[in-house]
């Protein structure tokens, strides 16, 4: 529960509301509560300069404070304050709550005061007529009433306090819907990879987002894509190499049969077909494997500065033998000087017997098989031309797929596998290059394929 992304949002998002409700409650409570204060003080002076007023009428009308002790009750009392009136000399002429009368009245720390005042002066507020001598002070604390302020502040505070809980409420429960519609990608994304998982590789995650889970639900679903080419890559691979090898060892299987049943001799010529039958298989073994390397990026190229113009000899030498032995003239062109080329000899050697294989093999004798190679950019273009039959444009497309064969009867008695253009494109491509073909039916075809040069290898 703790380890769930939703608990965790929610978790945030309380601590964010929290903060939030807890710093504007702090900051409104702090300011309305001084603001008040402010105001209780206007209030309470404006009070007292208005009884003072008052009380200074009273005394000019009568000439003492003789009788001011009635009054100041009645106004204590209707008003809820505590009034306090000295004369002139500091003897109390006046109390609302009636005790004490007659003598000194003391606000200091020279006797005990009767109350202290909340905001008013401590020495109380002077009693004098305009332009006269002073005639008294007056003390007032409205204390004991609770004031309209603070009563507006408790309000207040109840209201904010209220306030701050239903909206860390409303919060919570919006968070929970929002971040379950947040998650709910998340949670279709983990379905769909455990459904892959457990081998349906048709499953792909439905999502509109244009965010970053759109984005992640994408990738996954390149992924799956991906995935799913492969294992059917690989299901044809198997179906394939199973059809390919079926076809030998029915063979061998057949002469064998038909040698027990004394129907065929185990003559030497028998023998002969066996051995090409057995041959055959042992090739396709090999290339599969070299083909298998090859896709799964596992060939270990020793990538190093070499002559390719030594490489294109060599390669003309080893098959110069088969080539006269079908009177096909097999020669190279190659300019003066080429650039030194990043690539594996060994593999790259590997692609031009496999290129000057086929193209003697489909050449008729009196024809001629030409390997010319030329600088273009940072590479190096080497093309093998034929003058043999050509290959329909139809086919042309396909003949480096995998166990591809053009005209599969004839192939086979040539002992092709139909994997050496294949294998021959993976190990061009593990260079970094591109291997083509063009080709003109009854009149030849031409294999180009470009590697890298030196410099290309220091500076990428
Ligand atoms: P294979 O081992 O059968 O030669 P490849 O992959 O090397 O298989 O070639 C695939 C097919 O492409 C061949 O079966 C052949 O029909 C055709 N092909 C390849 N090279 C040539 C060529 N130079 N001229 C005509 N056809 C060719």
């Amino acid at each position: 529960m703790i380890h769930r992304l939703q608990f965790r949002l929610l978790l945030a998002f309380i601590l964010v509301i929290l903060v939030v409700t807890g710093t504007i409650l702090v900051f409104v409570v702090r300011n309305t509560g001084s603001e008040l204060q402010q105001f209780d003080r206007r209030a309470e002076q404006n009070r007292a300069t208005g009884l003072g007023f008052l009380l200074t009428r009273y005394y000019a009308l009568i000439g003492s404070w003789e009788g001011i002790q009635l009054l100041v009750e009645q106004i204590g009392v209707s008003e809820e304050e505590h009034i306090v009136v000295t004369d002139a000399d500091g003897i109390l002429v006046a109390n609302s709550r009636g005790s004490s009368l007659g003598k000194q009245y003391h606000t200091t720390a020279e006797g005990t005061p009767l109350f202290t005042p909340r905001f008013l002066p401590r020495g109380g507020t002077p009693l004098a007529p305009p332009q006269g001598k002073k005639i008294g002070t007056l003390y007032i604390n409205p204390e004991s009433k609770p004031t309209l302020t603070r009563h507006l502040a408790e309000t207040i505070n109840r209201f904010l306090l209220w306030g701050g809980l239903i909206a860390v409420v409303i919060a919570l429960l919006l968070t929970f819907v929002l971040s379950r519609r947040i998650l709910a990608p998340v949670r279709a994304l983990t379905a769909t990879a455990r459904k892959l998982g457990e081998g349906d590789l048709s499953q792909r995650v439905q999502s509109q987002d244009k965010g970053e889970l759109g984005e992640l639900a994408q990738t996954f679903n390149a992924m799956a894509s991906e995935l799913e080419r492969s294992e059917k890559l690989r299901r044809n691979l198997v179906a394939d190499t199973a059809h390919e090898i079926r076809t030998p060892l029915s063979n061998i299987r057949g002469y064998l049969e038909a040698i027990l049943d004394g129907v065929v001799s185990p003559d030497e010529a028998t023998i002969s077909s066996l051995n090409e039958e057995v041959a055959l298989l042992s090739r396709l073994v090999e290339d599969l494997q070299e083909l298998a390397l090859a896709e799964a990026k596992e060939l270990k190229l020793v990538i190093q500065p070499e002559d390719i113009s030594a490489i294109i000899n060599q390669s003309v030498v080893s098959m110069q033998g088969q080539a006269a032995s079908k009177d096909i003239t097999l020669k190279a062109e190659l300019p003066e000087r080429l650039p030194l080329c990043a690539i594996d000899a060994g593999r790259i050697g590997q692609v031009l017997r496999n290129l000057l294989t086929n193209a003697v093999t489909h050449t008729t004798s009196g024809g001629a098989v030409t390997i010319t190679a030329t600088p273009s950019g940072n590479q190096v273009e080497v093309s093998v031309t034929d003058t043999g039959d050509g290959i329909p444009a139809e086919e042309l497309a396909n003949i480096f797929e995998r166990f591809y064969r053009v005209d599969r009867s004839r192939s086979r008695r040539t002992g092709g596998s139909g994997l050496g253009l294949t294998i021959a494109r993976r190990l061009v491509e593990a260079h970094g290059g591109r291997i083509t073909a063009e080709s003109q039916p009854g009149k030849g075809s031409r294999f180009t394929f470009a590697v890298p040069v030196t410099a290309t290898l220091i500076t990428s």
